[in-house]
């Protein structure tokens, strides 16, 4: 986003806006850490807000400041659909392609024609933006978010609701600060929200330290399930419809599991494969060290994308068929996966 962009939108936002925020599908800390951070900073400039939700966010975001005011466009189809046509800016945070909202959200969103403004930090940006900060290199959108209020010299107006989400967006995307994208301006940042009223350890504790009974029971399922590839250095882990269920699975609950797999020795690729018989989807998640792309993997063969160690992909197939492809793929990138980081 270069100086001329800035000051367009500036000039944009010096009247007060009808303004939407709209986050990806299966919203996770970054999204919501965004979308209700921006929230906050353009309501207290006096537009009216709203964030939309193609669904719910897990049970571990519920506590978010302005959480309970998204809009989910699943349950409320009509009313989100009214509120998008009568946009005149969009903001589209924390994914880069409308697909990303689901079947039905992405047609709402082709029809109507607001100025969109992406925030993004995926790879390969679609072309539906007006203005469009897309940053690869970046932590996580909310930490894109800090920096846009930085450009627009707001940096005052971080107050504790902004500076909560913003820390929460940055804190779920890094792993807690420790993935190779963060950087010393991410702990710059992360201080400067610390000084603004985030309290990082009610934010941790909020997030991370909320497991049920249950959910411990599934991930010891889920590692029981995981096996190894070594000559590839590769690790899977599998849950069936019939174990989650087992389990009272809840929306969230197997959240970081496939960063057990990722945290064995010598492991560079990692992969959990989960069925979804509502949705008749096995749904993947990918993780990677090193230069290994995963984005690539995922787009290539898994109809899915993300960022180069971290990427989200599909199969339309059963569990074990996509299992079975996934092994036939895998020998393919033997030799890249030797090469490709010490582990
Ligand atoms: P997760 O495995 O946690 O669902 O997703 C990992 C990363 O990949 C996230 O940054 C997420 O936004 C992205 N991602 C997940 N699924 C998809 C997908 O189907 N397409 C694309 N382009 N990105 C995805
Ligand atoms: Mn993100």
């Amino acid at each position: 986003m270069d100086r001329r962009d800035i000051n367009k939108i500036s000039a944009l936002l010096a009247v007060h806006r009808k303004i939407v925020i709209v986050s990806h599908r299966n919203p996770d800390g970054d999204a919501y850490g965004s979308s209700l951070a921006m929230y906050h900073y353009l309501k207290k400039q006096g537009h009216t807000v709203t964030v939309i939700s193609p669904n719910d966010c897990p049970f571990f975001l519920k506590w978010m400041p302005g959480q309970k005011d998204i809009v989910l466009f699943e349950k409320k189809e009509a009313n989100a659909t009214k509120i998008l046509h009568e946009a005149e800016i969009v903001f589209t945070l924390d994914f880069n392609a409308f697909h990303r909202t689901g079947n039905k959200m992405q047609l709402a969103l082709e029809k109507i024609k607001p100025i969109f403004i992406m925030i993004d930090h995926h790879q390969a940006p679609d072309d539906y933006a007006t203005y469009r900060y897309s940053d690869v290199t970046k932590t996580s959108t909310s930490e894109m978010v800090y920096d846009f209020m930085e450009m627009f010299d707001d940096l005052s107006k971080i107050d504790t609701e902004i500076a909560t989400c913003i820390y929460t967006g940055i804190m779920t995307d890094t792993g807690s600060f420790r993935f190779p994208s963060t950087t010393s301006r991410t702990h710059r940042i992360v201080a400067n929200l610390l000084d603004n009223g985030a309290d990082n350890a009610k934010i941790y504790n909020s997030v991370m330290d909320v497991n049920s009974y249950n959910r411990m029971q599934l991930l010891g399922r889920a590692l029981a399930n995981m096996k190894v590839v070594e000559d590839c250095k590769t690790a899977y882990i599998t849950l069936s419809q019939y174990e989650l269920n087992k389990y009272n699975f809840e929306k969230g609950d197997t959240e970081g599991f496939v960063n057990y797999a990722l945290s064995l020795k010598g492991v560079i690729f990692a992969v959990i494969f989960i069925e979804d018989k509502k949705q008749g989807i096995i749904k993947m998640s990918f993780r990677s060290k090193g230069k290994f792309s995963v984005n690539e993997f995922a787009r290539t063969y898994f109809n899915g994308g993300g960022h180069t160690n971290a990427a989200g992909g599909r199969s339309e197939e059963s569990l074990h068929k996509t299992v079975q492809q996934f092994l036939k793929i895998l020998p393919k990138y033997k030799t890249e996966l030797e090469q490709s980081y010490e582990a």
